[in-house]
């Protein structure tokens, strides 16, 4: 064990390197103590304060193995809040503490009771420092060093060093906090989608159906002049909106099997052709309304293996998107073999996307446009291109702000 670190400046910048190399809070702490352990402390241990204000000891080292044992029973006491020279004082004042050599009124102070001190006789623990852990200027714990080495006590330069080191920790604790909070959060939002989109589906499944009996019911009455139009209109009405919020739910309920990894792709043989010239009659009300038409030349015998129902889940993702944002003017579909490769490109004279969005809009709920003019979620993109990479395919874009877009999605075919 060194204790004095020669180069000061290397072995903080070499801890900094360390420290940034992991975003998993419990190796991060792992990481700084056996740090500190090889160079300059015969124990360390880290208290990380909770919600309560209460320090729990998260991570401790040691350097002699043979100390295990005993040193254990001694990690384990729980720190006292009311001694006014450990740890506590400093989550609280956020000043650290040097005890250069233990004294016999600081064994008094600092342990509660006589099998405590006869223990840290026993370990002949020496020198102390305590110092915090900070970030965003809060004391998050609180970063424990000992020598046992009754030749050595530390002093005030090594003090200084124990701040830098932890100063640089209590960031990288801090930082590998953020993420697993963040990434905790990101599981609950993904739970929470899964559980309400089911939930919303099967209410919603009923109202379509007993919608649909209803239409099927006044369209076989006998007298149709007694059917009230208005009434068969509000129906057809509702009919579309709930397969709207139906379409929607399932998008959501799309985003939560693939965030959790569950995406399957079932394959079978299909004709990418057919395929797209089945989907077309679904878009005919939009082509009415808006006036406008979609360019296809079938081209057959582009066949491959694939998720007949995830591939026509994209097309129809992206034919609907070109129609959406494609100023009414008409969408050309093309379809070409290069190889061992089926291409589809699928074209709009619409309002294009920046060059600055063009990379973000894959991912799940990011929009270049404003919500106000053009509804959406945002994760129609994000769920082809992970359908199509699924299939060890590639989606991609290539637009013009303000001229148009088109989107092409590369499928292998075997
Ligand atoms: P949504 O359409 O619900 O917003 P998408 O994931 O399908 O979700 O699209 C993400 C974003 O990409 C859209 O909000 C829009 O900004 C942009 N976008 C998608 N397709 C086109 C297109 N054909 N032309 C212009 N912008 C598009």
């Amino acid at each position: 064990m060194p204790y004095k670190i020669k180069d000061k400046i290397k072995f903080l910048s070499e801890a900094s390197k360390i420290l940034s190399s992991s975003l998993d809070y419990n190796s991060t702490l792992s990481v700084i103590a056996k740090l500190a352990v090889s160079q300059f402390a015969d124990y360390c241990m880290i208290d990380i304060l909770d919600a309560k204000g209460k320090l729990l000891r998260v991570t401790t080292q040691i350097d002699d193995k043979s100390l295990h044992k005993l040193a254990q029973k001694m990690f384990d006491f729980p720190s006292d809040p009311k001694n006014k020279q450990a740890v506590y004082e400093v989550a609280k004042t956020g000043n650290s503490i040097l005890v250069e050599t233990i004294s016999e009124e600081w064994l008094k102070g600092a342990s509660r009771n006589p099998e405590e001190r006869k223990l840290i006789k026993k370990l002949g623990l020496h020198s102390f420092m305590f110092t915090p852990l900070k970030s965003r200027q809060t004391i998050i714990g609180v970063l424990t060093l000992v020598s046992n080495n009754p030749k050595f006590s530390y002093t005030k330069s090594d003090l200084l060093l124990a701040e830098e080191l932890s100063s640089r920790a209590g960031i990288a604790v801090d930082k590998a906090r953020l993420y697993m909070e963040a990434q905790d959060a990101v599981r609950m939002r993904d739970e929470f989608l899964s559980i309400a989109s089911h939930e919303l589906k099967t209410p919603l499944t009923s109202i379509l159906l007993n919608l649909q009996l209803a239409l099927m019911k006044i369209h076989s009455a006998t007298n149709q002049k007694t059917v009230p139009k208005d009434v068969v209109k509000l129906i057809e009405t509702n009919i579309s909106q709930s397969r709207r919020m139906s379409r929607l739910i399932n998008d959501l309920l799309n985003i939560s099997v693939i965030s959790s990894g569950r995406l399957e792709i079932e394959k079978e043989e299909c004709d990418l052709s057919s395929l797209i010239a089945d989907i077309l009659p679904r878009f005919s009300k939009s082509l009415k309304r808006r006036k406008t038409k979609i360019v296809f030349k079938k081209k057959p015998g582009i066949i491959g293996n694939w998720d007949s129902l995830r591939i026509e889940q994209v097309m129809s993702n992206l034919i609907s998107n070109a129609l959406k944002y494609g100023n009414n003017k008409p969408v050309s579909i093309s379809l070409s073999k290069l190889g061992n490769i089926a291409k589809v490109e699928i074209h709009d004279e619409g309002i294009g996307i920046a060059k600055q969005d063009q990379g973000f809009i894959f991912e799940r709920f990011k929009r270049a446009v404003a919500s106000k003019e053009y509804k959406g979620l945002g994760v129609g993109l994000y769920i082809s291109r992970q359908i199509v990479e699924a299939h060890g395919g590639k989606l991609k874009v290539v637009s013009q702000y303000k001229k148009g877009s088109t989107f092409t999605v590369d499928l292998p075919i075997k």
